[in-house]
């Protein structure tokens, strides 16, 4: 039986990237999966009829995940049309980069917004259903330059840190309640938000790689699945590197 059969999962970000690959990787074990998006109205679309045409059932939502009260209004959808949900992957983010002294307070402001109250608007919301219904599980997307930092990347470095502080407050104040909580810190994944990088920067950081390349999106959502599923019953409040020992 597919492990994530009979499950509901609510991804942000999903469009795009690595939130598409888990999108879909939770539809093929099973999982009828909703997700949000900005604002890539087509290419929601097609994702909700890729996720459709694997058997399960799908709803795209256009919401940004900076909003508050637009989170809890997604969940409210979710649970309308799905019942519940067992799983949340708090996955929307953006990079707005730039050395320290030229960023400016709305390029600091929309990250943190966009990566890390984006973590706390929907694990509010969806965490009063988690522990009434005594299990749940909470996938957060970090970063290893949430571990390590990042020129030009302190706004970002500093969402991604605060997500892996968060996610195990979560795991100490909800476990009691059957609640999991933990984070992936992927390395280098070849994505959109990478794809802007310089041919010779990502050389650069290749070499550096151990496993001598750059992780696919799949990576990230096998983590992911093991993660959401039973298989890891017993982790919470852990951060797993996918980053090909990047990060060691
Ligand atoms: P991506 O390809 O740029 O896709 C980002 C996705 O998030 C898109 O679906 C986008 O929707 C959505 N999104 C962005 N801001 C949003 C908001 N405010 N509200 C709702 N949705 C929003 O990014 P990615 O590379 O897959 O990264 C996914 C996550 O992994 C991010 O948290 C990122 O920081 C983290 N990560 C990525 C890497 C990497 O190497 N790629 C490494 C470490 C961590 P639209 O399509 O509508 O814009």
């Amino acid at each position: 039986m597919a492990i994530l059969s009979g499950k509901v999962a609510l991804v942000t970000g999903a469009t795009r990237g690595i939130g598409r690959a888990v999108a879909l990787k939770f539809a093929s074990e099973g999982a009828d999966v909703a997700f949000t998006y900005l604002s890539s109205a087509q290419k929601a679309v097609e994702v909700k009829e890729e996720i459709e045409s694997l058997g399960v059932k799908a709803l795209a939502i256009a919401s940004d995940a900076a909003s508050f009260e637009a989170a809890h209004n997604v969940v409210n959808q979710v649970v309308e049309e799905f019942g519940r949900i067992d799983i949340l992957v708090n996955n929307a983010g953006i990079t707005k980069d730039t050395f320290l002294l030229r960023m400016s307070e709305e390029q600091w402001d929309s990250v943190i917004d966009s990566n890390l109250k984006s973590a706390y608007n929907y694990t509010h919301a969806v965490a009063p259903l988690m522990a009434r219904s005594r299990k749940g599980v909470i996938i957060y997307m970090s970063s290893i330059v949430g571990l390590h930092g990042n020129a030009c990347q302190v706004n970002y470095s500093a969402s991604k840190a605060g997500i892996i502080g968060m996610a195990k407050s979560v795991a100490k104040e909800l476990g009691g309640r059957g609640v999991r909580s933990n984070v992936i810190a992927p390395g280098f994944i070849q994505t959109d938000m990478t794809n802007e990088l310089p041919e010779e920067v990502l050389k650069q950081w290749q070499t550096q790689i151990p496993l001598k390349r750059c992780g696919s999106v799949d990576d990230v959502a096998n983590c992911a699945l093991f993660l959401a599923s039973d298989l890891s019953s017993y982790i919470t409040g852990q951060t797993i590197l996918v980053d090909g020992g990047m990060g060691m």
